[in-house]
């Protein structure tokens, strides 16, 4: 699976790219709270965005979603490990290729900024409090 992805075609609603010897493409719905920025999940041909992820963005993390989803359900590889550093590498890639690499901070960065935001706004739908990296229930 080293082979680098080709085709891509993404819009609004949809992408698609040619990755592994296969034509992979899902759709992409834009969610108001997504924990994970994007995600993805199990016999559901979509890929889910947080609604503040800018746009400028999307086109990355949909080709992480893409590649992670697509070798986790062909190969059985586990999302949080094997599956998700494939997918990064080929995001990564792509990202320096096409933003350089300097750019690369300000999108790290971005990711965890609403990553952080999601976080909280859970504990505080939840009732739980956040101290000192501790969780407590309110
Ligand atoms: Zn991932």
């Amino acid at each position: 699976m080293s082979e680098k992805i080709s085709n891509l075609k993404i819009s609004d609603n949809k992408i698609s790219l040619h990755y592994d010897g296969q034509d992979i493409s899902y759709q992409i719905k834009i969610v108001p709270h997504e924990m994970w920025v994007a995600s993805w999940d199990f016999y559901n041909p979509t890929i889910f965005f947080d609604k503040n992820l800018q746009r400028q963005y999307r086109t990355p993390m949909a080709i992480h979603e893409a590649i992670e989803k697509y070798v986790c359900e062909r190969y059985g590889l586990n999302e949080h490990d094997e599956g998700h550093r494939i997918a990064e590498y080929i995001e990564e890639e792509w990202f320096v290729k096409t933003f350089g690499k300097k750019k690369l901070y300000d999108y790290n960065h971005e990711y965890d900024k609403i990553q952080r935001n999601e976080w909280f706004s859970f504990l505080k739908k939840h009732k739980f409090k956040h101290e000192k990296g501790h969780v407590f229930k309110v």
